[in-house]
């Protein structure tokens, strides 16, 4: 057994988390703006530049320049936890948004949810809305309660 407490270390530069990114690395944040560093609209706008302008060796020492003096984001890991159960980084799926759309409310949207939840909540909301239009087609159409029908 070892004292040493073993930190995460970022997926794509491998750094531990407290330090800054190796140059390039695909997780660093712009401190900015926010999103991604490695394509982020700053570079251009900080230097004045056009927004599709390719980056000289200077320029792109310029940018560097200012963001050191801003202060760089170092690695620290948060988590994606699933909105509705807490999972931990719940492997992402694909589903087209209209679907998404469809079954995922509109506050909710920019959530993560891992598979389970999303399954569960399209199954919950397809049957809530046949039981739904079943239990309002019944209390129309018949006066007898349904309790005593027979399934086949
Ligand atoms: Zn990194
Ligand atoms: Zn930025
Ligand atoms: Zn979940």
């Amino acid at each position: 057994m070892t004292t040493q407490t073993i930190l995460p270390t970022c997926r794509d530069c491998g750094v531990r988390e407290g330090e800054l990114h190796e140059p390039g690395c695909d997780t660093e944040r712009c401190p900015f703006c926010g999103t991604q560093l490695i394509c982020c609209p700053c570079w251009n706008e900080k230097l004045g530049l056009d927004k599709d302008a390719v980056l000289s060796d200077d320029q792109e020492d310029r940018f560097s320049e200012m963001l050191d003096a801003k202060g760089r984001v170092p690695y620290i890991r948060y988590p994606c936890l699933c909105r509705r159960c807490g999972a931990v980084n719940p492997k992402f799926f694909k589903v087209t948004y209209e679907e998404w759309a469809k079954y995922v409310q509109i506050d909710e949207r920019e959530s993560v949810l891992c598979l389970p939840c999303y399954a569960a909540i399209k199954n919950l909301i397809d049957l809530g809305v046949v039981r739904k239009r079943k239990s309002q087609r019944d209390g129309d159409e018949e006066s007898a309660p349904p309790s005593k029908k027979s399934k086949e």
